[in-house]
Protein backbone atom coordinates (compact mmCIF):
# COMPACT_ATOMS: atom_id res chain seq x y z
CA UNK A 1 0.00 0.00 0.00
CA UNK A 2 1.08 3.36 -1.01
CA UNK A 3 1.97 6.05 2.05
CA UNK A 4 -0.95 8.26 0.64
CA UNK A 5 -3.58 5.87 0.57
CA UNK A 6 -2.55 4.92 4.49
CA UNK A 7 -2.84 8.17 5.24
CA UNK A 8 -6.51 9.01 3.27
CA UNK A 9 -7.26 6.12 5.69
CA UNK A 10 -6.13 7.09 8.58
CA UNK A 11 -7.65 10.32 7.93
CA UNK A 12 -11.09 9.04 7.81
CA UNK A 13 -10.64 6.85 10.78
CA UNK A 14 -9.85 10.16 12.52
CA UNK A 15 -13.01 11.53 11.64
CA UNK A 16 -11.87 13.03 8.44
CA UNK A 17 -9.55 15.09 10.28
CA UNK A 18 -5.75 15.31 11.49
CA UNK A 19 -4.00 18.26 13.02
CA UNK A 20 -0.68 18.89 11.07
CA UNK A 21 1.52 16.20 11.68
CA UNK A 22 4.09 16.73 14.55
CA UNK A 23 6.53 13.78 15.49
CA UNK A 24 4.39 13.53 18.86
CA UNK A 25 1.16 13.12 16.72
CA UNK A 26 -0.69 9.40 17.64
CA UNK A 27 -1.47 9.76 13.61
CA UNK A 28 2.29 9.39 12.68
CA UNK A 29 2.63 6.40 15.05
CA UNK A 30 -0.22 4.56 13.93
CA UNK A 31 0.55 5.02 10.19
CA UNK A 32 4.61 3.37 10.69
CA UNK A 33 2.78 1.20 13.04
CA UNK A 34 0.89 0.20 9.37
CA UNK A 35 3.88 -0.23 7.56
CA UNK A 36 5.64 -1.91 10.67
CA UNK A 37 8.62 0.53 10.83
CA UNK A 38 10.68 -0.10 13.51
CA UNK A 39 12.48 2.42 16.25
CA UNK A 40 15.22 3.52 13.88
CA UNK A 41 13.21 3.76 10.68
CA UNK A 42 10.90 6.06 12.51
CA UNK A 43 13.41 8.14 14.33
CA UNK A 44 15.48 8.64 11.46
CA UNK A 45 15.99 11.91 11.19
CA UNK A 46 16.85 14.11 7.83
CA UNK A 47 19.88 16.90 8.09
CA UNK A 48 19.79 19.94 5.62
CA UNK A 49 22.60 21.61 6.33
CA UNK A 50 23.05 25.64 5.62
CA UNK A 51 26.34 26.44 4.81
CA UNK A 52 25.83 30.17 4.31
CA UNK A 53 24.25 30.37 7.95
CA UNK A 54 26.70 27.55 9.10
CA UNK A 55 23.07 25.86 10.51
CA UNK A 56 22.15 22.28 10.73
CA UNK A 57 18.24 21.80 10.37
CA UNK A 58 16.88 18.42 11.42
CA UNK A 59 13.98 17.07 10.73
CA UNK A 60 12.10 13.45 11.41
CA UNK A 61 12.24 11.76 7.90
CA UNK A 62 8.91 9.18 8.02
CA UNK A 63 7.17 12.96 9.18
CA UNK A 64 8.55 14.16 6.02
CA UNK A 65 7.61 11.77 3.96
CA UNK A 66 4.20 12.13 5.42
CA UNK A 67 4.04 15.92 4.61
CA UNK A 68 4.93 15.05 1.24
CA UNK A 69 2.15 12.41 0.87
CA UNK A 70 -0.20 14.53 2.10
CA UNK A 71 1.19 17.13 -0.46
CA UNK A 72 -0.21 14.88 -3.03
CA UNK A 73 -3.19 14.60 -1.57
CA UNK A 74 -3.90 18.28 -1.67
CA UNK A 75 -2.49 18.21 -5.60
CA UNK A 76 -5.37 15.80 -5.80
CA UNK A 77 -7.68 17.48 -4.18
CA UNK A 78 -8.81 14.48 -1.99
CA UNK A 79 -7.77 16.16 1.35
CA UNK A 80 -7.54 20.77 1.78
CA UNK A 81 -4.86 21.82 3.47
CA UNK A 82 -4.45 23.58 6.95
CA UNK A 83 -4.50 27.05 5.04
CA UNK A 84 -8.35 26.16 3.76
CA UNK A 85 -9.43 24.83 6.17
CA UNK A 86 -8.36 27.29 8.89
CA UNK A 87 -10.92 29.60 7.22
CA UNK A 88 -13.46 27.11 7.38
CA UNK A 89 -13.16 26.09 10.97
CA UNK A 90 -10.86 28.45 12.24
CA UNK A 91 -8.34 25.39 13.00
CA UNK A 92 -5.76 23.97 11.36
CA UNK A 93 -5.91 20.91 10.23
CA UNK A 94 -5.85 18.57 6.60
CA UNK A 95 -9.18 17.77 6.70
CA UNK A 96 -10.96 14.96 3.79
CA UNK A 97 -12.76 16.95 0.68
CA UNK A 98 -16.02 14.46 -0.39
CA UNK A 99 -13.52 13.01 -3.29
CA UNK A 100 -11.53 12.04 -0.64
CA UNK A 101 -13.96 10.64 0.91
CA UNK A 102 -15.34 8.66 -1.74
CA UNK A 103 -12.18 7.35 -2.44
CA UNK A 104 -11.72 5.91 0.87
CA UNK A 105 -14.70 4.40 0.55
CA UNK A 106 -13.73 2.69 -2.48
CA UNK A 107 -10.23 1.79 -0.82
CA UNK A 108 -12.44 0.48 2.30
CA UNK A 109 -14.58 -1.88 0.33
CA UNK A 110 -17.80 0.18 2.02
CA UNK A 111 -20.22 0.62 -0.12
CA UNK A 112 -21.46 3.95 -1.05
CA UNK A 113 -25.02 3.69 0.21
CA UNK A 114 -23.32 3.88 3.90
CA UNK A 115 -21.99 7.18 3.05
CA UNK A 116 -24.88 8.95 4.37
CA UNK A 117 -24.72 7.24 7.91
CA UNK A 118 -21.32 8.22 8.46
CA UNK A 119 -20.60 11.39 9.93
CA UNK A 120 -17.10 11.76 8.79
CA UNK A 121 -15.97 15.51 8.01
CA UNK A 122 -15.62 16.71 5.02
CA UNK A 123 -14.57 19.81 3.61
CA UNK A 124 -17.64 20.60 1.41
CA UNK A 125 -20.09 19.37 4.31
CA UNK A 126 -18.19 21.41 6.57
CA UNK A 127 -19.02 24.25 4.59
CA UNK A 128 -22.67 23.08 4.80
CA UNK A 129 -22.36 22.94 8.08
CA UNK A 130 -20.93 26.42 8.68
CA UNK A 131 -23.73 27.99 6.70
CA UNK A 132 -26.70 26.21 8.56
CA UNK A 133 -24.49 27.32 11.98
CA UNK A 134 -24.97 30.98 10.15
CA UNK A 135 -28.14 31.24 8.95
CA UNK A 136 -30.37 33.77 11.27
CA UNK A 137 -33.04 32.50 13.59
CA UNK A 138 -36.11 33.58 11.98
CA UNK A 139 -38.60 34.47 14.65
CA UNK A 140 -41.68 33.57 12.84
CA UNK A 141 -40.85 30.39 11.32
CA UNK A 142 -42.03 28.18 8.38
CA UNK A 143 -40.89 24.76 8.92
CA UNK A 144 -41.94 23.32 5.58
CA UNK A 145 -39.32 23.66 2.36
CA UNK A 146 -42.05 23.39 -0.55
CA UNK A 147 -39.59 23.07 -3.03
CA UNK A 148 -37.44 20.44 -1.37
CA UNK A 149 -37.35 16.77 -3.07
CA UNK A 150 -37.69 14.36 -1.06
CA UNK A 151 -36.63 11.32 -2.46
CA UNK A 152 -34.44 12.74 -5.10
CA UNK A 153 -30.62 11.57 -4.25
CA UNK A 154 -28.70 13.88 -6.53
CA UNK A 155 -25.00 14.65 -5.20
CA UNK A 156 -26.38 17.71 -3.73
CA UNK A 157 -29.48 16.43 -1.61
CA UNK A 158 -26.93 14.07 -0.09
CA UNK A 159 -24.28 17.22 0.80
CA UNK A 160 -27.23 18.47 2.03
CA UNK A 161 -28.28 15.94 4.42
CA UNK A 162 -24.86 15.19 5.58
CA UNK A 163 -24.55 18.28 6.36
CA UNK A 164 -27.83 18.55 8.61
CA UNK A 165 -26.60 15.48 10.25
CA UNK A 166 -23.29 16.96 10.81
CA UNK A 167 -24.84 19.80 12.26
CA UNK A 168 -27.41 18.56 14.34
CA UNK A 169 -24.90 16.01 15.81
CA UNK A 170 -22.42 18.45 16.65
CA UNK A 171 -24.75 20.96 17.85
CA UNK A 172 -26.01 18.29 20.73
CA UNK A 173 -22.32 17.12 21.00
CA UNK A 174 -23.07 13.45 19.99
CA UNK A 175 -25.41 13.15 22.67
CA UNK A 176 -29.42 11.88 22.81
CA UNK A 177 -31.29 15.08 24.03
CA UNK A 178 -33.60 13.07 25.60
CA UNK A 179 -31.47 10.20 28.28
CA UNK A 180 -28.14 11.69 27.13
CA UNK A 181 -26.40 8.37 25.44
CA UNK A 182 -23.70 9.14 23.53
CA UNK A 183 -21.91 6.18 21.69
CA UNK A 184 -19.65 5.59 18.64
CA UNK A 185 -19.20 2.17 16.81
CA UNK A 186 -16.07 0.01 18.05
CA UNK A 187 -14.36 1.17 14.65
CA UNK A 188 -15.09 4.84 16.09
CA UNK A 189 -16.58 5.16 12.25
CA UNK A 190 -19.90 5.49 12.94
CA UNK A 191 -22.17 7.44 16.18
CA UNK A 192 -25.21 5.76 17.68
CA UNK A 193 -27.11 9.51 17.44
CA UNK A 194 -29.83 10.32 14.76
CA UNK A 195 -30.56 13.57 13.17
CA UNK A 196 -33.90 13.77 13.93
CA UNK A 197 -36.45 16.55 11.79
CA UNK A 198 -39.36 17.71 13.86
CA UNK A 199 -40.89 18.30 10.84
CA UNK A 200 -40.20 15.35 9.24
CA UNK A 201 -38.40 15.11 5.64
CA UNK A 202 -41.26 13.01 4.22
CA UNK A 203 -43.40 16.13 4.48
CA UNK A 204 -40.73 18.43 3.41
CA UNK A 205 -39.82 19.58 7.24
CA UNK A 206 -36.53 21.88 6.67
CA UNK A 207 -32.75 20.51 7.51
CA UNK A 208 -32.78 23.77 9.69
CA UNK A 209 -30.91 23.21 12.83
CA UNK A 210 -34.17 24.30 14.70
CA UNK A 211 -35.71 21.67 12.84
CA UNK A 212 -33.65 19.29 14.37
CA UNK A 213 -33.05 16.96 17.21
CA UNK A 214 -30.29 14.83 18.07
CA UNK A 215 -31.75 11.72 19.34
CA UNK A 216 -30.90 7.73 19.90
CA UNK A 217 -32.10 5.57 17.84
CA UNK A 218 -35.03 4.52 20.10
CA UNK A 219 -35.78 8.37 21.18
CA UNK A 220 -35.84 8.80 17.56
CA UNK A 221 -38.64 6.33 17.14
CA UNK A 222 -40.65 7.44 19.83
CA UNK A 223 -40.77 10.84 18.98
CA UNK A 224 -41.76 10.20 15.27
CA UNK A 225 -44.49 7.68 16.46
CA UNK A 226 -45.28 10.00 19.15
CA UNK A 227 -45.22 8.97 22.00
CA UNK A 228 -43.60 11.86 23.37
CA UNK A 229 -43.50 15.75 22.40
CA UNK A 230 -41.83 18.73 23.17
CA UNK A 231 -43.48 21.91 25.14
CA UNK A 232 -41.84 25.20 24.54
CA UNK A 233 -40.06 25.40 27.63
CA UNK A 234 -38.25 22.31 26.20
CA UNK A 235 -40.09 20.20 28.71
CA UNK A 236 -40.98 16.45 27.38
CA UNK A 237 -45.04 15.32 27.10
CA UNK A 238 -45.26 12.21 26.86
CA UNK A 239 -48.46 10.58 25.74
CA UNK A 240 -50.97 9.74 27.99
CA UNK A 241 -51.60 6.43 25.95
CA UNK A 242 -48.63 5.75 28.28
CA UNK A 243 -51.22 4.80 31.08
CA UNK A 244 -52.84 1.54 28.76
CA UNK A 245 -49.55 0.50 28.14
CA UNK A 246 -49.53 -3.60 29.39
CA UNK A 247 -47.21 -3.40 32.31
CA UNK A 248 -43.43 -4.30 31.41
CA UNK A 249 -44.01 -2.60 28.12
CA UNK A 250 -41.34 0.22 27.28
CA UNK A 251 -38.62 -0.94 29.72
CA UNK A 252 -35.61 -2.78 29.89
CA UNK A 253 -34.79 -3.67 33.46
CA UNK A 254 -35.35 -0.68 35.38
CA UNK A 255 -34.99 1.62 32.42
CA UNK A 256 -38.03 3.33 31.15
CA UNK A 257 -38.10 4.32 27.30
CA UNK A 258 -40.26 6.82 27.84
CA UNK A 259 -39.60 8.12 31.57
CA UNK A 260 -35.81 8.44 30.92
CA UNK A 261 -35.20 12.12 31.17
CA UNK A 262 -32.29 13.05 34.11
CA UNK A 263 -32.83 16.64 33.39
CA UNK A 264 -35.88 17.92 35.21
CA UNK A 265 -38.03 16.25 32.10
CA UNK A 266 -35.92 18.79 30.29
CA UNK A 267 -34.05 17.96 26.59
CA UNK A 268 -30.40 18.49 26.50
CA UNK A 269 -29.84 21.70 24.65
CA UNK A 270 -27.31 22.93 22.31
CA UNK A 271 -24.69 25.64 23.83
CA UNK A 272 -26.07 28.15 21.63
CA UNK A 273 -29.75 29.75 21.92
CA UNK A 274 -29.93 30.56 18.20
CA UNK A 275 -29.80 27.00 17.61
CA UNK A 276 -32.67 25.42 19.50
CA UNK A 277 -35.51 23.96 18.64
CA UNK A 278 -38.15 26.46 16.95
CA UNK A 279 -41.85 26.71 18.46
CA UNK A 280 -43.23 26.64 15.36
CA UNK A 281 -41.62 23.57 14.83
CA UNK A 282 -42.56 21.99 18.16
CA UNK A 283 -45.81 23.36 17.78
CA UNK A 284 -46.51 21.17 14.27
CA UNK A 285 -44.93 18.23 15.85
CA UNK A 286 -47.65 18.46 19.18
CA UNK A 287 -50.11 19.19 16.98
CA UNK A 288 -49.36 16.58 14.39
CA UNK A 289 -47.45 13.86 15.43
CA UNK A 290 -47.71 13.90 19.04
CA UNK A 291 -50.76 11.42 20.29
CA UNK A 292 -52.52 13.49 23.12
ZN1 LIG B 1 -32.20 8.44 23.95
Amino acid sequence: MEVEEALLIALFKHNGVIKEFGLSEEIVSEIADEFSLNEEQRSAYLETIYRKESRIKKSGLWHRLLFRAADVLAKEKLVSRPTQTLKLTNKREWMLTEKGFDKVLELSNIPATQKEFLPTKSFEVQKVVKKLNEIKRPIDYDPFDKKKKVFKTSRNTTLRTRGFRQAVIEAYDCKCAVCGLKIYSPDTLSWEIEAAHIVPNRVKGKDDLWNGLALCHLHHWAFDVGWFTLLNNFKIQVSSQIDSLPSGYGKVGNYDLLNSTSNDSRILLPDRKEIYPHRNAMKWHRENIFHQ
